[in-house]
């Protein structure tokens, strides 16, 4: 996800490090080299322009110049402006004051809409919600079908048409299935609707119709981000002809210029709400502007690594390794054993590791991330006594050699866990303290 921007944008922070003070001709180049960066990462042109206008405003006032270090404010001024067009604030899911809340989706076929509601279902089940699915979506012969896969994989029930009746009208399903909920007490209604391979009329005429019939809670548009500046083209569509209040971004996996949802929001001026990363059934998450942006300048986004650990497992475990990133040499080589054998149970290590800080520069390395190395890093640390894990200070030269020994490791191996370890958790303790934005230690290089 936005590899090629975070790589560009690094770069050019590069090349200000170490400036005392910035001239005109700094701010710049440092200008021309973010505005290429964006046009790189498939950023729509007016997007591109007012970016670049506001950072350079902002690089030549007061809050640079007078600064100690303006390389780092610049950074920050980059960070918030990243903030402000992929949103500002995180918008969250408006719920009926009575009634069930109505959702309805929208978007091209393909977009991974059917996908998406199951996922979206899921996501609400945790929230103690009790969803409705509903299969609004008749023309793809087997999109019914579908749905009901996947209502049955997150266990949520799919309100569709009686079988053999599938020229049924879209528009009364959805009547109905308002119906239903009330009476089986779904207090949420996800409507799938149909999708075309474009753009058409009678698609939003539908899509229209469905609307007006059901008086959605929220209407989201569903888009591919992988097909870019086509999808902002195809929001803008949707947004005249059916209109709708946020935006549902899908295959961010797949993404690795990020142009979709960093144009997005200011073409359109409608927020997004979520995002669906992976073909798993929990990858999707509210889409939080700060993080993503914190994700793109490398900065890690420790706040969903805390909140899915939280969520998956032992809280007060995961609160605890929090509070402990805070002070000083709090955090263990024994918190971070369990950390990672508690995480590791949340999926792969490469999308899990691309959550902390200053990963960017290890990118290549984590796509071909082998999973069996966290097999040796744990038989790494299992080889120490508690007190080794408690306070690696005292990990010295004899003490690596009988821990490699005891894990069938290289003294080499032990040496960089443990050099990575207080790397790592040097840049943790600074971005705690400094709230996770930048004063920016955890920048890379
Ligand atoms: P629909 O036609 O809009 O209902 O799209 P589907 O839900 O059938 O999804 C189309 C394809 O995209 C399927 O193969 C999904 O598995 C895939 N897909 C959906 N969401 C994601 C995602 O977030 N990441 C990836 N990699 N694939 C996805």
């Amino acid at each position: 996800m936005f590899a090629t921007l975070s790589d560009r944008l690094a770069d050019t922070f590069k090349n200000l490090r170490g400036k005392g003070r910035l001239s005109e001709a700094d701010i710049d180049a440092t200008a021309r080299e973010i505005r290429i960066a964006l046009l790189e990462a498939d950023v729509a042109l007016p997007v591109v322009k007012e970016f670049v206008g506001a950072v350079k405003e902002r690089a030549r006032s007061e809050e640079v110049s007078g600064a100690l270090n303006p390389a780092q404010q610049i950074i920050k001024i980059v960070h918030d402006e990243l903030v402000t067009i992929l949103g500002g604030e995180t918008r969250r899911l408006r719920y009926a004051k009575s009634g069930p809340t109505v959702i309805m989706l929208a978007g091209l076929q393909g977009a991974g809409k059917t996908t998406l509601a199951a996922k979206l279902a899921l996501w609400l089940k945790d929230q103690d919600k009790t969803p409705l699915l509903v299969a609004a979506d008749l023309q793809r012969p087997n999109a019914v079908q579908q749905l009901q896969v996947n209502g049955e994989r997150v266990g949520v029930p799919v309100f569709a048409p009686e079988p053999g009746n599938g020229t049924g009208n879209p528009v009364d399903v959805a009547r109905a299935s308002i119906e239903e909920a009330r009476r089986r007490l779904h207090d949420v209604v996800i409507i799938d609707t149909a999708g075309r391979l474009g753009v058409d009329e009678t698609l939003m005429q539908q899509a229209a119709d469905i609307r007006d019939a059901v008086q959605p809670d929220e209407v989201l548009f569903v888009v591919d981000a992988m097909i870019g500046q086509d999808a902002v083209t195809t929001a803008q569509a949707f947004l005249d002809g059916v209109g709708y209040d946020g935006v549902v971004l899908t295959k961010l996996d797949g993404d690795a210029r990020g142009g979709a949802a960093l144009s997005i929001r200011s073409i359109t001026g409608k927020p997004v709400m979520f995002a669906s990363s992976g073909e798993k059934m929990t990858d999707f998450d509210l889409f939080h502007p700060d993080r993503m942006a914190s994700r793109i300048l490398d900065m890690g986004d420790m706040l969903t690594l805390i909140e899915q650990a939280e969520k998956a497992f032992d809280s007060e475990q995961a609160m605890r390794a929090a509070e402990k990133l805070g002070t000083k040499g709090g955090f263990t080589l024994e918190d971070f054993l369990q950390q990672m054998m508690q995480i590791r149970k949340l999926g792969s290590m490469t999308k899990i590791m691309g959550m902390l800080p200053g990963m960017g520069q290890f990118r290549d390395q984590l796509e071909n991330f082998d999973e069996r190395e966290i097999d040796r890093i744990q038989a790494i640390i299992q080889s120490m006594t508690p007190a080794e894990r408690e306070n690696p200070k005292i990990i010295d030269g004899s003490r690596r050699a009988r821990i490699a020994k005891g894990s069938g490791r290289q003294v080499s191996d032990v040496n960089q866990l443990v050099d990575r370890f207080f790397e790592a958790r040097k840049m943790m303790e600074q971005m705690a303290r400094g709230g996770g934005v930048p004063g920016m230690p955890g920048m890379p290089g």
